[in-house]
Formats: C-alpha cells, structure tokens, sequence
C-alpha cells in the first residue's frame, strides 16, 4: 500500500482544515481501504471524521427526513421514519453489500462510492476514470454489467449504489459543509454524467463534507419499494433495478416517481414512464404501457443489449407490486 498519513478529526472545524490540505475524508473505510489495498487510490493523508456528530436521522420542520452523512447503512435502514415513510430506502439499503459492510459503511460514503467496473480496478488496463486520457478498456472488452444510459466515449461505466437510485427518485438533496460555509445540492445534480471527464464524479468542491442527506416531504400515503435483479440473490450489484413511488388517491395514480439503477453512469430518472403514469387508472395495462419508455434513449454495448428488455420488466414488475395489483 502506497504510504500515507493519518488523523483523527476531534471536531468539524479540525475537519475542514486537514480536508482542505488535500486529505480525503474516511469513515466506514468500506471502498476506500480496498482501493487503497489495489493501489487504485493513492492518497497521502486520510481524515478520519468517524468522530463527527453526523449520526442522526431526524424529521425535519418541514416534514422530510434528515439522515447525517455518519449514520450506518444498517442503522438508516432499520430507522423506524425510514422504513415507515420510505420503504424504498429501507429496501435499498437491505439489498446492498452484506450485513457486514452494511454495519460498517456510512450513508456519506454509500454515495461517494465509486464504479465496480473490473477495469477500473485492475491497475494494468486503461482507464479514463483511474488515468485520465488511458483509454477506456470497456468499450471494446466484457461490457455485460455495463451502462446502457448515460454513456460518453471516454466512460460506460454504471454507478453501483442503490440508496442512490432511491434518493433520485425521491428528489432528495445532499447537504455539504465547507470552510464557505454550508451549501445544498439536488441530488439529480450531485453524481455527474462522464462526458469527457469520467474522473470527476461527484459535485464536491476540494476539502468539502457531506453532512446529511435530505428526503423533502411527499403527499400521504406515498406507496413505495425497490426491485433489484442480480445474477444472484446476495452480496451482488444489480444489472437492472427500478425505485418506485407512487401517490395513488381516488383511484387516480397523482404523482410518480421512478428511477432505474444498473443501467446509467448515474441513477437514471424516468420522466416519459412517470408522465404517463400521471393520470391513470392503476391496472397491469397501465404499468405495462408505461414501463415500455424505460429504455428510451439507451445505447447499448456489445454484451448488455439485454439490459434494455431487462428494465422494462424489472419497472413493470415494480409498479405492479407497488401499485398493488400483483
Ligand atoms: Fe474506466 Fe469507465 Fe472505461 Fe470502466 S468504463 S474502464 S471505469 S473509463
């Protein structure tokens, strides 16, 4: 392993200052210590902020739901307004890593994670992520568990979180901290599409903490759940999955959320499916009609043609679970 240094952050101002020298931010350690191990990341001074009180999940003022960017995987998933409110977090978080990891890795972290692309972490091929300007070995190599959605020629590879498919679809925001002073980014915006810069993944200025994430309040009864299709049933990320929330009053679907996972460089928001579900009458034909626009747009590889049939099922699937006609 490359040498570094290590601190431990008494409080967030001691944070701030060793972050804005350059030191990267470590909590749970679930994805960075294993970069490390790989020599994938190489940073000289880790900040250990494990200490910070960002541990807890609270109903905001305005009715949402705030979870600090500390609290574990396993503890936001268990929370009693998570899994009453959001299910689709709950489920999300449950169907993530192992019980292990889960009980280790914070919700900060669970977003900064980056790609599983086998590439990006085998130090020998070319990589526009880990080496800007290297090459993409993806494009032309195994692409079966790459993205359809999202793609640029310099990157395909898919974002592997599935708490983020679920605060996408929620329009969740993240809230950072910085030696500015405190600022809110949409989560729509945070994670960053490839384009020519694959390297730069996330909407965080140099030195700058994740805090918390935000839920904004929804109209009541919000139905809601995530369906995740893997190669198998555990401790494996997904080829498809769909978030799904819907607002169904009087017989009428009133608001639709739904976002897909495995499938983009980011958590890939379905308006044209949602658009089409506002309005109707909930029944297997409308689920079916509007999960066939769940690919529209999509560009797929050599080997992961059938992804784009695979996510039209997996949001059929959902909607009718969630829905409640299956
Ligand atoms: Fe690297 Fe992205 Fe290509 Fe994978 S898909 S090899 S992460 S540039």
């Amino acid at each position: 392993m490359h040498p570094f240094t290590y601190t431990k952050a008494a409080d967030t101002r001691e944070a701030l200052v060793a972050g804005g020298r350059g030191g990267r931010y470590i909590a749970g350690g679930t994805t960075l210590v294993d970069l490390m191990r790989e020599t994938v990341e190489r940073p000289g001074a880790l900040v250990d902020i494990s200490g910070l009180p960002l541990r807890e999940v609270t109903v905001t003022g305005r009715g949402g739901l705030r979870i600090g960017a500390l609290v574990r995987m396993a503890e936001a998933a268990a929370h009693p307004e998570v899994r009453s409110g959001y299910p689709l977090v709950s489920q999300a978080l449950e169907l993530s890593a192992s019980a292990q990891l889960r009980n280790m890795a914070t919700i900060g972290g669970n977003i900064m994670q980056r790609t599983r692309c086998t590439y990006f972490r085998d130090v020998t091929a070319v990589c526009n992520k880990r080496e800007p300007g290297s090459g993409c070995a993806a494009l032309h190599g195994f692409n079966r568990g790459h993205a359809i959605l999202g793609t640029s020629d310099s990157c395909v590879a898919t974002h592997p979180s599935d708490l983020a498919v679920a605060l996408t679809a929620l329009d969740a925001d993240v809230h950072l901290l910085g030696r500015e002073g405190e600022r809110t980014v949409p989560f729509a915006e945070f994670l960053l599409r490839p384009g020519s810069t694959p390297n730069r993944e996330q909407a965080v200025r140099p030195g700058e903490l994740i805090i918390a994430v935000e839920i904004p309040a929804h109209p009541r009864p919000l139905k809601s759940g995530y369906l995740k299709v893997r190669d198998r049933q555990s401790y494996e990320f997904a080829l498809t999955s769909a978030a799904v929330a819907l607002h169904i009053r009087g017989g009428v679907v009133r608001e639709a959320k739904v976002a897909a996972g495995g499938v983009g460089t980011v958590p890939w928001r379905l308006p044209a499916v949602e658009r089409r579900l506002i309005g109707g009458r909930p029944s297997d034909g409308l689920w079916a009609e509007a999960a066939e626009y769940a690919a529209d747009g999509a560009r797929p590889l050599a080997y992961n043609g059938f992804k784009a049939e695979l996510l039209k099922r997996t949001v059929e699937r959902q909607l009718r679970i969630v829905g409640g006609t299956a």
